[in-house]
């Protein structure tokens, strides 16, 4: 079959190669991936600023069909539309696997970086990762379903939003757009900033339920100083110094800041605001099961929608077109399919 496949360490160092199909072993099921979506983890990948072990398949955000399921498997049935979480595997053993914190376990390796991804014809995943995909949810937003699940475990499990609170999203990525959904269903009141790249994304996350969107380069020093202080909760979602910095000026003392987005480098940091406003900083790293349980139940719901984050869908053989276009910001999401 057809892959996307990291072949050594290093800046690039990716290609599309033939490589055999997986084979199932034993509590493992294969599926056919009908919609894998390209994530800003794919690009750290790519620019080595993010772990992995190659050779190994990209891709970790998927949909598909199971085909094939392998000795012992006792709950998937082949045919069935599903997606996947995406830890192959975890040692079971440690304080965070036995508390439901396997996000956290030492010994974690993911598809698409540690083992075998999906932008590829077929997938391997160990059968405790299924999720059945809802009726009314399709293969490409079904993929974003762990997108959907990291914003779950940042905003609903880990920050934790109260009615009318006023929350800042600064990064219209997907991330962005859908903790600015998530934060809407909370209750929140939402303001979303960008960049001046950042127009579309930004339209799209107010068509979204944004209360307000702003472009960063409009924010001049008087609107500055009439919004410094007035956030409760702020998500930066762009791992950039401007966005940490400009989130901590707007975050109101004693206020909650969790950094979704990562930077892949090392950023000037104004930690003595931390200390001055009483700043409670949350870090929030990938996922849960319990935030893909969320996040399925609120797709099968339509409370948040991932469909509309998909601008463009392109055949695995156009990658190098999609990631181009994903890394200058000419899209919101991609979604790679196998076929051509
Ligand atoms: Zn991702
Ligand atoms: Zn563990």
């Amino acid at each position: 079959m057809k892959a996307l496949v990291k072949t050594s360490k290093g800046v690039g160092n990716v290609e599309i190669k033939n490589v055999p199909e997986p084979i199932p072993g034993p509590g493992q099921v294969k599926i056919l991936v009908k919609a894998a979506g390209i994530c800003g983890t794919d690009l750290h990948i790519y620019n080595d600023e993010y772990p992995s072990i190659p050779p190994v398949i990209l891709g970790h955000e998927i949909a598909g069909e199971i085909v094939e399921c392998g000795k012992g498997v006792r709950s998937c049935e082949i045919g069935r539309r599903v997606t996947a979480r995406t830890f192959m595997v975890t040692c079971g053993r440690c304080r965070y696997c036995n508390t439901g914190k396997d996000n956290l376990c030492p010994e974690r390796l993911s598809i698409g970086s540690g083992v075998n991804g999906g932008f590829a014809e077929y997938l391997i995943v160990p059968e405790k990762n299924i999720f059945y995909l809802p009726q009314n949810v399709s293969y490409t937003a079904g993929a974003l379903t762990e997108p959907l699940a990291c914003c779950v475990h940042a905003v609903l499990e880990i920050t934790h939003i109260s009615a009318g609170e006023k929350v800042l999203i600064i990064g219209p990525g997907s991330m962005g757009i859908i903790s600015c959904q998530l934060a809407k269903i909370s209750g929140g009141y939402v303001v979303v900033i960008g960049t001046d790249t950042d127009k579309k994304r930004l339209q799209l996350a107010k068509d979204l339920g944004a209360d307000e969107v702003i472009i960063s380069s409009q924010i001049n020093s008087l609107i500055e100083k009439k919004m410094s202080n007035t956030f409760d909760v702020v998500f930066e979602c762009s791992g950039t110094e401007g966005g940490l910095n400009m989130g901590f000026k707007l975050l109101r003392k004693g206020g909650r800041y969790t950094q979704i987005g990562l930077s892949g480098k090392l950023i000037k940091f104004p930690i003595d605001q931390t200390v001055y406003k009483e700043v409670k900083f949350f870090g929030s790293f990938s996922h849960t099961w319990s935030s893909w349980d969320t996040a399925i139940r609120l797709l099968s719901r339509g409370l948040v929608q991932t469909e509309p984050l998909v601008t463009d869908k392109l055949p695995l053989s156009r990658w190098k077109e999609a990631f181009k276009k994903f890394k200058e910001k000419r899209c919101v999401k991609i979604i790679l399919t196998p076929e051509d």
